[in-house]
């Protein structure tokens, strides 16, 4: 480890500690736990360190959000916020190698819910912000270290609720960092790239409702509801919409042509997916619209053909696509069908500025050889909440992964877990960043 930087080895522990807190967010208040106790074991870590922390609820009781500030050389730049959530989604114990709320670290990982989404990065600021405090650092503008609930249930009772009741909390806030990016992946001849999140994209839940003729299931049938909506959903599925390059996809994907070689045809960037490994599935996504079906409800009884059928879909677009997106899904699923439509918009920035160069002067200080290219994450974050206060989002929490680590699946999957040699490489870069930014 460089002797300039050190001690942030305790992220190890504190990525431990905080997993070992059972944060489940089932998205209902009666299965959802722990987000006090996380964010009290952050508070606690804080104030040792000398830091004055605020604790604030998010709209119903036990849903503990944390925040401090470390004062910076010049306040009239506005503030850095550092965000990481602190709930998880549920874990099945049964189908894991480990306790997924055990915190385990063996084998070189940190084992359990939430390793990579994301006590990693609240156990990294952790590191750093107590480092800062207890030796004086004083970067060169305001931090905000913020430690929230809900994110896997959308933030309401969240960012959401504090974006929307406390925004007092965020004054002087200008920029942030959070999930997802910062990782690194292995193209080409062992060169990493690391990807840092510039946009995600819009969500929307589409829901399809028909309507048809109720009656005994013995008898014939042309006005089924339930086969209507479904070859309806069948319609959709199968729909592809069209393929739109954005800034940050292009960028990302010429930028993997020029480590690998391999040419970048805009018009089908198929082989240079090719080279991306289980990543191509997160990158496919957004080069288009999408649209899957995940529930379908219908009926109550075997015998009877119900009047009504409805089916939801998770729909994730692309920036300046809503209106064009709702036009294709009303000629595919037809008139018959009525849909009904609510939509949180897509995040961009650029991949420039005093942040960006932070970034990379960070990751190659102690990776030489990397390169840092910009790209769109697929699904939404907290940065959707903090857009609404003019918050620029830049997703950024450093890691280092082994060249062969399926990173994608971990998130929300089973043995979810985090390389220790990883994190502790996250650690020290987000200290440098954090010094420069
Ligand atoms: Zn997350």
């Amino acid at each position: 480890m460089p002797a300039t930087v050190c001690g942030v080895d305790e992220v190890v522990t504190l990525a431990s500690e905080l997993i070992r807190i059972d944060t489940t967010n089932t998205g209902e208040p009666s299965g959802t736990r722990g987000e006090r106790a996380a964010a009290e074991y952050v508070a606690t870590r804080l104030e040792e360190a000398g830091y004055e922390t605020t604790y604030v609820e998010s709209g119903a009781p036990g849903r503990g959000n944390v925040i401090a500030r470390l004062p910076g050389a010049d306040p009239s730049r506005g503030a850095l916020m550092v965000h990481s959530h602190l709930d998880v989604v549920p874990a099945e114990a049964s189908e894991w190698s480990v306790h997924p709320f055990s915190g385990e670290v063996s084998g070189g990982y940190v084992w359990g819910r939430g390793a990579v989404d994301m006590k990693h990065l609240a156990a990294m600021s952790l590191a750093v912000a107590r480092r800062f405090r207890r030796d004086g650092v004083v970067p060169p503008r305001d931090l905000v270290f913020a430690y929230l609930a809900d994110e896997e249930a959308g933030g309401v009772h969240g960012a959401g609720w504090l974006v929307e009741h406390r925004p007092e909390l965020f004054d002087g806030v200008t920029e942030a960092i959070s999930e997802v990016g910062g990782f690194s992946l292995t193209v080409g001849d062992g060169v990493r790239a690391y990807l840092v999140e510039t946009a995600e994209k819009g969500v929307g839940w589409l829901r399809l409702h028909t309507r048809g003729t109720a009656g005994h299931g013995s008898l014939l049938h042309t006005d089924n509801a339930v086969a209507k909506l479904a070859a309806a959903v069948a319609r959709l599925d199968a729909h592809e919409f069209p393929l739109v390059l954005t800034p940050p996809v292009r960028d990302f994907l010429a930028g993997v042509s020029d480590l690998t070689g391999v040419a970048f045809d805009e018009a089908d960037p198929a082989a240079v997916l090719g080279r991306l490994g289980a990543v191509a599935r997160m990158i496919g996504a957004t080069l288009r619209d999408t649209a899957n079906v995940t529930m379908f409800s219908a009926g109550y009884k075997d015998n009877v053909v119900p009047s009504t059928a409805s089916a939801i879909f998770d729909c994730r677009l692309l920036p300046g696509r809503e209106e064009g997106f709702l036009r294709e899904v009303d000629a595919v699923v037809g008139p018959s069908v009525r849909r009904e439509w609510k939509s949180m918009p897509p995040v961009s920035t650029s991949f420039d500025g005093v942040l960006v160069d932070a970034m990379t002067a960070a990751i190659t200080a102690e990776d030489p050889d990397a390169r840092l290219l910009p790209y769109m994450l697929s699904a939404g974050t907290d940065a959707k909440a903090f857009q609404r206060l003019g918050i620029r989002h830049l997703g950024f929490a450093p890691l280092r992964l082994p060249p062969d680590l399926d990173y994608t699946a971990l998130f929300h999957g089973v043995d979810e877990r985090v390389p220790v040699d990883g994190l502790l490489f996250g650690a020290r870069v987000l200290d440098r960043f954090l010094r420069v930014c």
